[in-house]
């Protein structure tokens, strides 16, 4: 058997202070974390508004796809946590830098997707089309063969997959058809398949993702965590240093490994998704893999960092 993996610690009195001190930069999940919903998680803001009066350096890394940073940073404001839009690393931003700058796109995008990401694609010069409900099928040949026929826009250079309440099947197809061309990007915002809501949740953008990816027998390169990407933008903006940068969050399997896979520390906070026995029976297994799902501490709330800032 191998050596059980570390992890897991509470983090409180003078460890909490001592973590604290090692850090220049904290890197804060949103949802379960400084709030569920539109409710805040209580002593949030006044962490986040202590933290950065320390002099400490917070960011806000979302999954979420329907926000463009003015939104989110808006949100942040009316819930008195102290922020700037340019504090804010959502998807939609970074799935627009990504196509810009790193895929470096030519052409427009076919989206499935919010406004807000649309928007995310015009302030980075890209044009879309897609979101919305879509235009119905004109009259003619039989449903089927006027999806098969539709004339497809040439200058589509990448397909970008989004959370899309208009989700339909003849978004799906057009997606698939796009991707039939290998030169076509495909890009998906995040692989979340539920969104946490009140009563147990709805299918997340995973779901959607995983149909296009079904129908188009190739993957999606993913912009959300896990990956590193929303992490390297933040370097690239901000410059943190990951030795002295940790990552809170409220999800093992997005938030806790994308900390891991960046070589950042990581607190779990138990007012979201994850549980600490789900953190423990990772820590317990006997799976490399799994190891990098577990926290290096865990807090049940966010609030229980405020102590040692006094
Ligand atoms: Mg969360």
């Amino acid at each position: 058997m191998s050596a059980m993996a570390a992890g897991c610690a509470h983090l409180s009195g003078a460890l909490c202070s001592q973590v604290l001190a090692s850090v220049d930069a904290l890197l804060f999940d949103c949802d379960g974390v400084l709030w569920k919903g539109d409710t805040p998680i209580p002593g949030a803001a006044q962490l986040i508004n202590r933290l950065q009066e320390r002099g400490k350096r917070v960011f806000f890394l979302t999954n979420n796809s329907t926000k463009s940073r003015q939104m989110y940073g808006e949100k942040l404001r009316s819930l008195c946590f102290q922020a700037r839009p340019d504090q804010v690393f959502g998807t939609a931003p970074c799935a627009a830098l990504y196509l810009r700058h790193e895929a470096k796109l030519r052409g427009s995008v076919y989206l499935i997707g919010s406004a807000a990401l649309r928007g995310e694609l015009q302030a980075q010069g890209i044009a879309c089309s897609g979101p919305g409900t879509g235009p119905e099928l004109t009259p003619g040949p039989g449903p089927m063969q006027a999806w098969a026929a539709e004339p497809l826009d040439p200058n589509v250079g990448a397909v970008l997959i989004g959370f899309d309440e208009h989700f339909t099947y003849l978004k799906l197809c057009r997606a698939a058809r796009y991707l039939q061309d290998p030169a076509c990007i495909f890009v998906a915002t995040n692989t979340d398949t539920l969104l946490p809501l009140e009563g147990g949740g709805i299918p997340g953008t995973g779901c959607l993702v995983k149909a296009v990816e079904a129908a188009s027998k190739r993957t999606a390169h993913v912009i959300g965590k896990p990956s590193a990407f929303m992490f390297e933008c933040v370097v690239k903006e901000h410059g943190v240093d990951p030795s002295r940068t940790v990552m809170v969050g409220d999800r093992l399997d997005t938030d806790i490994l994308m900390g891991s896979n960046c070589g950042l520390r990581t607190i779990l906070t138990l007012t979201g998704v994850s549980t600490l026995e789900e953190a423990i029976a990772h820590r317990d297994s006997d799976s490399v893999d799994r190891h990098k799902l577990v926290p290096n501490y865990y807090v049940d709330s966010v609030a229980d960092l405020l102590p040692a800032l006094n």
